[in-house]
């Protein structure tokens, strides 16, 4: 049997994050760790693909660069936002990156495998038990014994489900298609580098929005559109996704019966969830993410940043318990952003058309101010950024 003292199960960004982070912070136990995937890379993942600063952030606390992931991505330099006849723009160069999950987690598992932690692909863990202190996973590479196990495995993932962990059902719902940019809104999200969120759907009981993201797909620009209920307000009605977005693509005229539309859940930080039990913790969407936007990529590695330097601390201490890991993540600076974004999620997506319109049009006042803040912060934080015209 395979004796490891950290096993990670899943090779997202979560899990690679977490990696990263210990080889960068805890050279020693490289050897002693390794990763899981059930999948090999590039593997497919239903994913709009928008990384903020939030995940540079990350990535450069991980050491890394856009140059050292070599990854094709398209900027974002206008946001608009729209509610039934009402719009309004954000201007802000860089605000975000559209990267082909593919691509992006390969390049990351590369990182990791360069850094000498072994990952073995193709290898789901099937099951796990808790006995004497160690964690036993079933793989179809026979029982690999741990001491500290790490569930990066994403919203359907088996640790979470091995914890048996007494947490609520928090799951968004998302659909999404990929298409060339034939018509006319397609064109402008492309050439213009412009991300479209629109709220109107939320008066078809979506707590949540469409989107129209530029994005680059074997070397050639695509449009990404999808529809993201975020079931913050889980005993209200559902709506019928797939009605929403059929409606979505006939309004920009294109025929639904041309795309492939792929669907996934996310599942949303609960600050009061638990999320360890002893040598065990969740991290990325196994715990966690965002329901405001349903930002995923760029909290699943912050997850990783933040707590690899938790397990490094717990190892030396000798006491793998990880009774205190919820409030430490809680009262984290991820998990009070968390947190906020929860809550405002909430209040977005909580009443009466009267109610949206009202924040709606605070929100438009609010964000022309914030800009200055994000702008100032990315001068500070986006010195290390490629020059414009990556893309196209
Ligand atoms: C349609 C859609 C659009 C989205 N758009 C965006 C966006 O534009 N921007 C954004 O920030 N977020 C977006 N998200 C959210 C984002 O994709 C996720 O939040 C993010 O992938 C979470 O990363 P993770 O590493 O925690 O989990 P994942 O990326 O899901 O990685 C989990 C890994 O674990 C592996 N795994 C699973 N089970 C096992 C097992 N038993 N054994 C071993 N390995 C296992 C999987 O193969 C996978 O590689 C979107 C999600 C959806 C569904």
């Amino acid at each position: 049997m395979l004796t490891r003292t950290v096993v990670v199960v899943g090779a997202g960004p979560a899990g690679c994050a977490f990696a990263l982070a210990m080889a960068r912070k805890a050279p020693g136990l490289v050897g002693e760790m390794l990763l899981l995937e059930k999948a090999v890379h590039p593997r497919e993942k239903p994913c709009g693909g928008g990384v903020t600063i939030i995940g540079e952030r990350a990535l450069r606390a991980l050491g890394l660069t856009w140059d050292d992931l070599n990854v094709p991505s398209v900027p974002v330099h206008h946001l608009r936002f729209v509610y039934e006849s009402r719009a309004f723009s954000w201007d802000v160069p860089y605000i975000f990156r559209v990267i082909r999950r593919p691509v992006f987690d390969a390049a990351l598992a590369a990182q990791v495998r360069k850094r000498g932690v072994a990952l073995w692909e193709q290898c789901p863990v099937q099951g796990m038990t808790y006995e004497g202190g160690w964690w036993y996973l079933d793989t179809p590479r026979g029982t690999v014994r741990a001491r500290v196990v790490v569930g990066a495995d994403g919203a359907k993932g088996v640790v979470r489900k091995a914890l048996r962990l007494p947490n609520r059902r928090h799951v968004s719902r998302l659909v999404e298609v990929f298409m060339p940019p034939e018509d006319p809104l397609a064109r402008e999200t492309v050439h213009h580098h412009t991300a479209w969120f629109d709220f109107t759907p939320i008066h078809h009981h979506v707590q949540g929005y469409v989107w129209d993201f530029p994005a680059v797909e074997d070397g050639h620009p695509v449009v990404n559109r999808g529809v993201f209920d975020s079931r913050v307000w889980s005993h209200r009605p559902r709506a019928n996704l797939a009605d929403i977005l059929h409606t979505m693509l006939r309004e920009r005229g294109v025929s639904p019966n041309r795309v492939r539309v792929m669907g996934h859940p996310e599942r949303w930080y609960d600050p009061r969830g638990v999320y360890s039990r002893p040598g065990a913790l969740l991290i990325g969407e196994a715990a966690g993410i965002e329901p405001m936007l349903g930002e995923g990529i760029s909290f699943a590695l912050w997850y990783g940043v933040t707590v690899a330097p938790w397990v490094i601390e717990a190892l030396e201490r000798g006491d793998l318990s990880f009774a205190d890991y919820n409030a430490r993540l809680r009262f984290s600076e991820l998990g009070r952003h968390l947190t906020l974004r929860v809550r405002l999620a909430q209040f977005a997506y909580a009443r009466s058309p009267a109610f949206v319109r009202f924040w709606w049009t605070s929100l438009g006042r609010f964000l022309q101010v914030y800009k200055y803040k994000v702008l100032r912060d990315m001068g500070r934080e986006n010195l290390g950024l490629p020059a414009a015209g990556d893309w196209p």
